[in-house]
């Protein structure tokens, strides 16, 4: 497919971990070209410019990116923003939160096309991307019964970036209680199988399913060190659980025999999508393809680097869903790492007015319509 969006494509061909002139350029462009299609072709987002007299032309340098309006999350779930005709969208992802309201993103071919090669980008600057082939242990979706492009999309996010050899879905439909359920037989009878294969595992999902079956089988397996460990998605609806992130992967270590520099979390918001992943030292840095700041809850001015404050995404590669500058409820901040990546880190702090979150984690990337 032809991209019409050059400054994008050049901005997700570079490296998302190489700082310097050039990238701030390349960022800038690509910004400077998303936020101008989205300008043209949806009505709130330059009413919203224009309110405060701003004009995506008028993005000159790295630092007039702070003056880009902030749009806030819950327009978005809320409302159903889209910058392009509905039969132009390639998939629409979703995911269930707090109080029934749902999130949702709408990706054309390109944005969809986009937002993969910078998954991509990102997973092999971190050296988690592989020719290798690996057994798969998922905690998600069986896909051959939950038929549909969400569970495809996340198979091909998560699993594509090596060789396979065996993919075993944890989560299945159950006919007799017509719900899906974790297959937990089926999850032991894999790790077994895959601790006894010369070929190194990686197992995906929410870091609660795989501490409870840990703990309720009181596993103690070697899995090997080429073996890894891909989280996300938190703690959601177990956050009475949560161990701390450095406890967990020392227990994951023990138990699994995982090697801890191959624990990797994934921090991700569907309004959002960029992924932000663990670096060998288990901090999530912020690559080229978006910038963080961190913005005072009250006054919204931006907050100076270690400051606790409103997270504010702002990213490029979407051109169908006009988020390309995300006003958040999540609390954060930005820190440094020594692993040897430039840039800076983000770091988590909650989210603002929600002391535990009870979303369905399970549903986190599924899919209503494509
Ligand atoms: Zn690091």
């Amino acid at each position: 497919m032809i991209s019409h969006h050059p400054k994008t494509q050049a901005l997700l061909a570079s490296d998302p971990f190489q700082l310097n002139e050039e990238s701030s350029h390349l960022f800038l462009e690509s910004f400077k070209e998303n936020a101008l299609f989205h300008y043209e072709h949806h009505l709130f987002t330059r009413r919203l410019w224009d309110k405060l007299g701003f004009h995506p032309h008028e993005l000159k340098t790295e630092d007039d990116l702070k003056k880009v309006p902030g749009m806030m999350v819950h327009l978005f779930k809320e409302h159903e923003f889209c910058s392009v005709p509905r039969e132009e969208l390639a998939l629409v992802l979703t995911s269930s939160g707090t109080g029934g309201q749902k999130s949702q993103q709408f990706l054309s071919q390109e944005s969809l096309e986009n937002v993969k090669k910078l998954a991509l980008s990102i997973h092999q600057a971190l050296g988690m991307a592989s020719d290798k082939k690996y057994n798969y242990l998922c905690f998600t979706y069986d896909p051959a019964i939950a038929n549909d492009l969400g569970t495809a999309f996340t198979d091909e996010l998560l699993t594509n970036f090596t060789g396979k050899n065996e993919v075993y879905y944890g989560i299945q439909w159950d006919e007799s209680k017509q719900q899906f359920e974790l297959n937990e037989s089926g999850v032991l009878e894999a790790l077994k199988r895959f601790a006894a294969s010369d070929i190194p595992t990686r197992i995906l999902g929410f870091p609660a399913l795989l501490f409870e079956m840990i703990q309720k089988y009181d596993l103690k397996i070697n899995l090997g060190k080429d073996s890894w460990l891909q989280t996300g998605g938190g703690w959601k609806g177990k956050a009475d659980q949560e161990i701390p992130k450095f406890e967990f992967r020392q227990f994951i270590q023990e138990r699994l025999g995982i090697p801890e520099a191959n624990q990797r979390d994934l921090f991700g918001m569907v309004e959002h999508g960029i992924p932000y992943v663990d670096c060998v030292k288990g901090n999530l840095h912020i690559p080229n393809f978006s910038r963080v700041f961190v913005r005072n809850p009250h006054t919204l001015d931006i907050l100076p680097k270690g400051e606790r404050g409103l997270l504010h995404f702002l990213c490029s590669y979407n051109f169908s869903y006009p988020a390309p500058s995300l006003l958040t409820t999540d609390y954060g901040r930005l820190g440094a790492c020594d692993c040897g990546l430039p840039g800076d880190t983000l770091i988590l702090e909650g989210r603002a007015g929600v002391s535990k979150h009870k979303g369905c984690a399970l549903k986190a990337l599924e899919v209503i319509r494509a």
